[in-house]
């Protein structure tokens, strides 16, 4: 097992907490001292710097949500000095006011080590060929990849998302090994091949994606990993998380895919119910809180990120010694309320995805007849196989089992469904007052 910094990413696990207490006191009074937002708020609930001075302590510190980025935006939340900004990213802020995030020097030098540490864990190698095809642009992903497959010494073409058939023909041309960018899209690349008559088994020389921005589940990684030959060639998919608060990707599965690693000597990773927003029991389900414990520019205390994991604090095969996201469960953001029925689309996929017969394209459709909320699943059959009326029925049933909601299923033809290059929407909600 290789890595980028052994000491680092195995060293003891009090150590790893004693340096996050240690950075989180230190974070903390660097807020207090530098934004005035944060030091009014940290006044009235008294977790003012003096009285952080143990785990029960930082319990106290107030959670930050999404809504505090952007009720701040663009700078109400800086902390360090502008003068020493030297990158600006935020979300699309296509439902509203744009997530900032800006970054000093030593922020993105932060950021590359991290995903340098995801890389080698992943199984990058010095020599390696790597498409990056994840957005580069105001969205953090792309250059959060760019950066720290330099740093390994992998070499990039920095295609970012989109242009497809140009994606195929430089694989061929370069012999690309590695292919980043959004499991849709992936999925979405795999079925052009297809049609253009390119077999990634035989053609191309594909060992390792990278792919993140969505959810995946287990499943549909199994279906990438083999559509792209990543497994014929010895390798697979590894599955990235990130989000733009915390400064962009930086956790990733290892060569093991046991969990996604987050590194803990950079941030603080912490697990509440979201109703009481106490502490769950370690590998209960909850919703993840992050600290950014490092970054100096525009840290964030305790966010609250919406998504509903499982964590590991157990040392990984792999040797690696920081927690790990088990279980990916659905974002809170994505639950659907379906005539008082919670509905996650990860569990649609999931089940789904079992069918070897149904293609990796779907929509959960979700509409309203006489006052009634109505659920629906469109699906496309993969090319070959014929699906009937009963294959329909006992889908129905099964749906029905699992999200213990009514869903109907109607089959679509091969190719009528929307295919994504970048995130996947996978929810159309017809209601007349859409309740998300
Ligand atoms: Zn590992």
């Amino acid at each position: 097992m290789a890595f980028f910094d052994e000491p680092m990413e195995t060293m003891p696990q009090e150590r790893i907490r004693d340096t996050q207490l240690q950075k989180f006191k230190k974070q903390i009074r660097h807020i207090f001292e530098n934004n005035a937002f944060m030091r009014k708020r940290l006044l009235e609930t008294g977790a003012v710097p003096e009285e952080i001075k143990s785990w029960e302590d930082i319990k106290k510190v107030p959670f930050t949500q999404k809504k505090d980025l952007r009720e701040n935006y663009p700078l109400g939340l800086l902390s360090g000095n502008w003068e020493d900004v030297v990158r600006i990213h935020m979300t699309s802020g296509t439902t509203g006011v744009p997530t900032p995030m800006v970054y000093s020097r030593n922020d993105l030098e932060i950021w590359t080590e991290c995903m340098a540490r995801n890389f080698v864990a992943g199984g990058i190698k010095k020599g390696d060929i790597v498409q990056q095809a994840h957005g580069l642009g105001l969205f953090t992903g792309g250059f959060g990849f760019h950066y720290g497959l330099e740093r390994v010494g992998a070499k990039v073409i920095p295609t970012g998302a989109g242009g497809t058939e140009r994606q195929l023909r430089l694989m061929q041309e370069w012999g690309t090994t590695v292919f980043t960018g959004t499991p849709s899209y992936a999925v979405y690349i795999a079925e052009i091949a297809i049609e253009k008559g390119i077999d990634p088994v035989k053609d191309l020389k594909l060992r390792l994606g990278f792919h993140g921005g969505e959810p995946c589940s287990d499943e549909l990684r199994a279906r990438i990993s083999e559509r792209l030959g990543y497994k014929a060639h010895g390798g697979g998919m590894r599955v990235c998380y990130g989000l733009t608060e915390m400064g962009g990707p930086m956790a990733m599965d290892c060569e093991y895919t046991q969990g996604i690693h987050i590194w803990g000597d950079h941030y603080l990773v912490e697990v509440i119910d979201p109703v009481t927003l106490e502490d769950v029991e370690p590998n209960k389900p909850g919703e993840l809180v992050l600290t950014n414990l490092s970054f100096e520019a525009m840290p964030i205390l305790r966010y609250r990120t919406g998504d509903r994991v499982i964590v590991s604090f157990e040392t990984c095969e792999c040797g690696r010694t920081h927690p790990r996201i088990v279980s990916f469960l659905g974002r809170v953001d994505d639950m659907l309320l379906v005539s008082g029925t919670n509905v996650f689309p990860s569990q649609v996929e999931y089940v789904l995805m079992k069918h070897p017969e149904l293609s990796e394209n779907w929509q959960l459709v979700v509409g309203e007849k006489k006052g009634l909320h109505t659920l629906k699943v469109e699906i496309e059959p993969v090319a070959g196989v014929e699906i009937d009326e009963t294959y329909i029925l006992k889908l129905e049933k099964e749906l029905h089992s699992y999200l213990e909601i009514t869903c109907k299923v109607e089959l679509k033809s091969i190719g009528s469904l929307p295919r994504f290059e970048g995130k996947a929407v996978r929810v159309r909600d017809e209601r007349k007052n859409a309740m998300r």
